[in-house]
């Protein structure tokens, strides 16, 4: 447990990835300020490329409350790279991550800070009922939850989503982490630390279209897996092992069946045999290829964002407590030498 039991924040961070929300972002931050407007806080708002007038709102609301701070990315990076910005770029003792759509009220957060009072550096939002959304987004969110378990090496929650709340100390151990293909709710369990839940109910999106496609929700499932877990790799290495005993065994059993001179048709077996083991050849050549794949990725070291322009930057004078240049363990490739 904490050193020191009844902490308060000194400065609450509210970070959020907006993409293409005009519909709903002015009521966004209207309901964040207000959620923590008993606290020092910072509202980051991550502009991931937006295509329509986010922008110029957002621009906006900077322009009318100083501690709304806007960051503008050069293009849309993602969710996870637009989140991992805003986290980047974060200055508070405490940190907040929550989806801009009012998916997430943000008037749970004074309920996250508290948790954090008493000790937890990591405080995870859990949801108890999701509401509209469709019954397959709902199956294959449990579907991916349940292959992740088996798969990987971390206890995620499941319906836990990117909704938390870290401590300093587990938000700079987290942006240690390097790693190009992000999967954040995964990385902050990996952190350690007192972990603890709070459970909330999942509204339906308050306007506008989740921006999730199947195709990048499937990405971001591979993403996810592949970066916790080898198994996919050692599969192959096991299905191997497994064709060579059949093989193993086959042989003596066609040597006998020779010299008992029975007639062997052969064409149809090895015709399987040929498809059987090609198809877990190709299959195992392509989990390898997703694996190379990942490390060319990292081997290339691109930013994972690039930054156009900065809304409401704090200087180096201000009341925040951390400046990002003086971060621990940050790795080479900050933000402010990208921007
Ligand atoms: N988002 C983003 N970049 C993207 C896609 C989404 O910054 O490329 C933001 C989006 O504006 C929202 C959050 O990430 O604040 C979650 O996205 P969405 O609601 O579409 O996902 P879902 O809730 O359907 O999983
Ligand atoms: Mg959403």
């Amino acid at each position: 447990m904490s050193e020191n039991p009844l902490r308060t924040p000194t400065l609450l961070s509210v970070v959020a990835p907006v993409y293409d929300e005009e519909e709903l972002i002015e009521q966004f931050v209207a309901r964040a300020t207000a959620a923590v407007a008993d606290y020092e806080f910072e509202l980051v708002l991550v502009n991931d490329g937006s295509h329509d007038s986010t922008p110029e709102k957002l621009d906006r609301l900077a322009a009318a409350d100083p501690r709304v701070r806007v960051i503008h990315l050069s293009r849309n990076f993602g969710h996870q790279a637009a989140l991992t910005a805003g986290l980047e770029h974060a200055v508070g003792d405490v940190v907040a991550m929550i989806d801009a759509d009012l998916q997430d009220p943000p008037e749970l957060i004074p309920e996250m800070v508290a948790q954090w009072s008493q000790g937890a550096d990591v405080v995870y939002a859990v949801r108890k009922e999701r509401e509209g959304e469709t019954a397959f987004k709902l199956a294959t969110a449990s579907w991916f939850y349940k292959l992740f378990d088996k798969l990987a090496q971390v206890d995620l929650e499941p319906n836990s989503g990117d909704f938390r709340l870290l401590d300093r100390r587990a938000l700079d151990a987290l942006l240690a982490m390097t790693e190009r293909s992000r999967f954040l709710r995964g990385m902050t369990v990996w952190v350690g630390f007192n972990q603890t839940a709070v459970a909330y109910q999942r509204d339906a999106r308050h306007a506008g279209e989740t921006k999730y496609t199947l195709r990048r929700m499937l990405r971001f499932s591979l993403d996810a897996i592949a970066s916790f877990s080898h198994l996919p790799l050692q599969l192959a290495t096991y299905a191997g092992i497994l064709s060579a005993g059949v093989a193993f065994v086959a042989i003596p059993v066609v040597i006998a069946l020779r010299i008992a001179d029975s007639y062997l048709p052969g064409f149809g077996s090895i015709t399987i045999a040929i498809l059987l083991l090609g198809g877990i050849q190709l299959i195992a050549i392509g989990v390898i290829g997703e694996y190379v794949g990942r490390i060319y990725d990292e081997v290339k070291h691109r930013p994972l964002y690039i930054v156009r322009e900065e809304r409401n930057r704090p200087t180096s004078t201000s009341r925040f407590v951390s400046p990002p240049a003086t971060r621990a363990g940050l790795p080479a490739r900050t933000p402010e030498r990208i921007s």
